[in-house]
């Protein structure tokens, strides 16, 4: 018998993996969280049958939410995940000598504890002792600090289920609120391709606008998400991630990179013609 992980990218479009097993999958009071073991990506975990991580694309997208604000302000000490409970993002902050602090915020903690249990090549980021790790939601979470983060990740799933509030103006506005003068957001920003999706990335995009000075999108492939074109959304209080880029300044850091690199950090903001359009369009 053959074994196949789908995912609905539309009503008639699917994106198919074969399987070799279903090794664990649980209901939480927030998803369905289930491990799979494949033969092109080897082990991946899904939340509401959506791909969350495999081990062979996941470099491509923790490389792209972390290393581009960090080459725009290397100086960043104290950083915000919200989601992220995979620990993917936090190993690659947790490169970064002169971080300081690291909060994550994940609203499930079954992520967290089935990841380091299945997935220990992303889990491996809750090792170190810079990052505090708490279970609640992040649209809670954000209030209750004000100017106090260099950066902040929003390593979530997509607008729907525990997700959703992630993706609101009144979200967006507490981050703002919460980063000090120079801070960064960075935030899931969906693809441009299938209609249902770059509706999402449209609404994202004209919500950061009203809030934040500085609001661009920069892309990455991402062969395992919907289309495998994905977006990540780059707002800040001032800095720019073009005019801004310390090149120098991250390549004297040394730190080995599979995906990023500085000519890859330019060229992530020069978008299709069409996703520009769509962006920029006024409705
Ligand atoms: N890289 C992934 C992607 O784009 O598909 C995201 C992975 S990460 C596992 C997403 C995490 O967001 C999940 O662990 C989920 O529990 C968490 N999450 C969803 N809604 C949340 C909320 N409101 N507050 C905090 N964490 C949330």
């Amino acid at each position: 018998m053959e074994l196949w992980f789908s995912e609905k990218n539309t009503e008639t479009c699917k994106f198919s993996i074969k399987v070799k097993e279903q090794i664990y999958s649980e209901q939480t009071p927030f998803q369905k969280i289930a491990f799979f073991e494949s033969y092109d990506f080897g082990r991946f975990f899904t939340l509401d049958g959506l791909m969350m991580v495999n081990e062979k694309d996941e470099f491509i997208y923790h490389d792209m939410i972390v290393h581009v604000p960090m080459a725009v302000n290397p100086d960043i000490k104290k950083v915000l995940v919200i989601g992220g409970g995979d620990g993917g993002t936090v190993r690659e902050l947790s490169r970064y000598k002169s971080i300081e602090t690291i909060h994550l915020v994940d609203i499930d903690e079954r992520v967290v504890r089935l990841c380091q249990k299945y997935l220990p090549q992303t889990a491996c980021g809750f090792d170190d002792p810079r990052v505090k790790t708490y279970f609640e939601d992040g649209v809670a979470f954000v209030k209750k600090n004000t100017s106090y983060y260099d950066l902040i990740l929003v390593d979530s799933t997509d607008p729907i289920g525990p997700g959703e509030g992630l993706f609101t103006k009144d979200f967006y506005n507490d981050c703002y609120n919460a980063l000090n003068e120079n801070g960064i957001l960075i935030n899931q920003h969906e693809s441009p391709y299938f209609e249902n999706y770059a509706k999402e990335m449209k609404k994202a995009h004209v919500k950061l606008k009203s809030i934040f000075d500085v609001c661009k999108v920069y892309q990455f492939h991402m062969p395992t998400y919907a289309s495998g074109h994905w977006l990540f959304g780059f707002a800040s209080k001032g800095l720019d991630p073009i005019k801004d880029h310390r090149k120098d300044k991250w390549e004297s850091l040394g730190l080995k990179t599979k995906y990023y690199n500085s000519g890859i950090h330019l060229g992530a903001f020069l978008l299709p013609t069409y996703v520009e359009e769509k962006l920029n369009s006024p409705d």
